[in-house]
């Protein structure tokens, strides 16, 4: 007796409906989806407990005429491809004709159509995939669909629901991803009857950002420049980040779209990652509202019914355009941040720098790699205010580089120690600043950590272990680029026991560790003898030290390795040379670690993501003291 039999068109859809519509949250996505595809203006969307009991979209969209409104019920039924080919280009939210009748099978549904200009609309009632009424109506043009009762007779999935509150905030985040995704589009949402938001059409992404999450949040944001993508052949990348500081400990608020769709995807997870790299806290997560436009034939979104999840044709090349494109936007910061904060001719009790170097030129789009050129503003400090300079080298053991300890003043026992300039000649790159509206002045120390320090927008609180953290970091990471990692020999070489997996990493990478100046050699069977570290390490355990890397290292990118590898080991070491809290300077000092922080590609945090400063405003002050609201 055969035992193979097809299943009824009934089951089929239950069963594709499991993988569709697998929450209410799914559902509002795909009749919302539906209602951007049909060209609407205005969306609006109903939801009661949580989206199981009722979901309501209505929207002003195209509308479908009798046929169409029964034949869209039908699965694989679209009006969006054709062909096999169209699927290779696909400019739709849509495509696959299952959304509808997967979730007219697995509800009580209800949809009421009319096309613009039509004498009458459609009504057509279905009850767990069976077709129970047709009949004229639709009053609006446009169309309504009502899913309710979900997963009414399939109890076994309605099992898995979560509380109405957890569905509920699904459906929330759903529509915010949706809404962010079409500004233009005004939506609102009610949430048993309450007004859960109401957008009115949004001039621009910002406005619609603002709108949603409030003006903090917008206020907290940097734009991605213009040309930050402009290398990189046929991606485009447009849209905000948050600032240095401004992170969340989930993805909640990391917001991706590929070609106007939100999307979750682990390439792009990591180019975030690694273009705030330093500037990001660990275990935090950054907020943005990434808007990347590519190719369609150069991504498969047809990998997952939900179309959540996408694969790209070459990973590398999309997570170096978002390395890039992080890296402008938090550039671009950096210049509002110096314009601020930059200390005129009249700035304060202190010497006058009569020089400063012009902000370096973004240099992303032509170059390569993540990181601008190594090129830095060089600070001309009259040598009245000369400090001691080469502390980078008496505190981390590098080899002097020709600048000797000199400065009047200057002894090797001063507690702050100067990074020595890349380059000794004070160079005049850009013109003399004529009168500087902003300039800070100095105020005093609070606890033996905060230097205080007046500027036009009111007080700066820097953290002096942060800010020297951060300018022995990019001082020593300039000077890796430069000469590569001076490596001192071991007296006892050690011997390092790794697993198969780590070992092939090592094998692999050994060319990449002996630049950033580990030695090793292999015996074979997961055995290495490590000859030689770098001399700033002064790791107490340096096989732990090559686990860490090794485990830092196998997810990022071979480019981005060498970079990678050469930060981690000199973030890891700087934290024990810079300057401790309880570090007393004096105010000349105090001073040239401003400026000298300034000076820096990002500083505005230290090597492990933590603020260098923070800004509190007469307006926040005057709001404290309860002088405005
Ligand atoms: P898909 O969106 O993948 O084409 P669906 O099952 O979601 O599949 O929808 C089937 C078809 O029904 C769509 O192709 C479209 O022609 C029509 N349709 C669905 N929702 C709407 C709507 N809100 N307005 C106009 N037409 C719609
Ligand atoms: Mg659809």
């Amino acid at each position: 007796m055969s035992r193979i039999r097809l299943l009824s068109e009934e089951v089929a859809s239950q069963v594709a409906a499991g993988e569709v519509v697998e929450r209410p949250a799914a559902v509002v996505k795909e009749l919302v989806e539906n209602s951007i595809d049909a060209r609407s203006t205005r969306i609006e969307v109903l939801t009661r407990r949580g989206g199981i009991s009722l979901i309501r979209v209505t929207d002003n969209g195209v509308g479908m005429d009798r046929d169409d409104a029964l034949l869209c019920l039908e699965r694989h039924a679209t009006s969006k491809i054709r062909s096999g080919e169209d699927l290779a280009a696909i400019h739709t939210l849509g495509f696959r004709g299952e959304a509808l009748p997967s979730i007219a099978s697995v509800s009580r549904f209800r949809l009421s159509t009319r096309e613009h200009g039509a004498l009458a609309g459609t009504e057509v009632l279905v009850a767990g995939g069976k077709l129970e009424t047709v009949r004229d109506g639709g009053d609006a043009p446009g169309t309504q669909i009502e899913v309710r009762s979900l997963f009414y007779n399939l109890p076994a999935r309605r099992k898995f629901l979560r509380t109405e509150a957890t569905e509920a905030s699904h459906v929330e985040h759903q529509l915010q991803l949706l809404a962010l995704g079409h500004p233009a589009i005004s939506f609102v949402h009610l949430q048993d009857d309450r007004i859960a938001f109401q957008l009115a059409p949004a001039a621009s992404l910002l406005e619609r950002i603002r709108d949603l999450s409030g003006p903090a949040l917008a206020a907290e944001l940097l734009e991605i420049p213009e040309a930050a993508t402009s290398g990189c052949e046929g991606i485009r990348i447009t849209g905000y980040i948050g600032r240095v500081g401004v992170s969340r400990s989930t993805r909640q608020q990391q917001v991706c779209f590929l070609n106007g769709r939100a999307v979750e995807n682990i390439t792009l997870s990591q180019g975030l990652r690694e273009g705030y790299h330093t500037a990001l806290m660990k275990g935090q997560h950054p907020v943005t509202f990434l808007f990347i436009e590519m190719d369609p034939a150069a991504v498969d979104v047809n990998v997952h019914p939900a179309k959540r999840e996408v694969r790209f044709r070459s990973p590398s090349e999309i997570r170096q355009a978002v390395i890039l494109a992080v890296r402008a936007a938090l550039e671009s910061d950096r210049t509002r941040w110096s314009a601020e904060f930059r200390p005129g001719p009249a700035a304060g009790p202190l010497p006058a720098s009569p020089v400063r170097g012009a902000a370096p030129e973004m240099e992303h789009a032509q170059t390569p790699l993540p990181l601008p050129e190594p090129a830095r503003p060089t600070l001309a400090i009259p040598p009245a205010a000369a400090l001691p300079l080469g502390g980078v080298h008496a505190a981390g053991h590098l080899p002097a580089q020709g600048r000797p300890d000199t400065g009047p003043g200057g002894s090797a026992s001063s507690p702050f120690q100067a990074p020595a300039p890349a380059r000794q000649e004070p160079v005049e790159t850009a013109p003399a600043p004529g009168p500087v509206p902003e300039t800070f002045r100095f105020l005093g120390v609070l606890g033996k950590l905060y230097v205080l320090m007046e500027n036009a927008s009111g007080l700066v609180l820097v953290d002096q272990h942060a800010a020297h953290e951060r300018i022995l970091f990019e001082e020593m990471q300039r000077r890796m680029e430069q000469q590569g990692v001076p490596s001192q020999r071991l007296l006892l070489p050690l011997t390092l026991q790794l697993g198969p997996k780590d070992a092939d990493w090592v094998e692999r990478n050994m060319e990449l560790l002996e630049r950033a100046g580990i030695a090793l050699e292999g015996f074979g069977a997961g055995t290495f003898k490590i000859d030689s570290l770098p001399v700033f390490i002064k790791a107490e355990d340096p096989a732990q030290l090559l686990h860490d890397i090794i485990d830092e290292l196998r997810e990022t990118t071979l480019q981005g390795a060498r970079l990678r590898l050469g930060h981690d080991l000199i973030a890891k070491t700087v934290c024990r040379h810079a300057v401790k809290a309880n570090d007393t300077l004096r105010e000349p000092e105090l001073t040239k670690l401003v400026e000298d922080l300034l000076a820096c590609e990002l500083p505005y945090c230290c090597p492990h993501g933590r603020p260098t400063m923070i800004q509190l405003s007469y307006g926040e002050l005057e709001r404290k003291f309860g002088r405005r609201a």
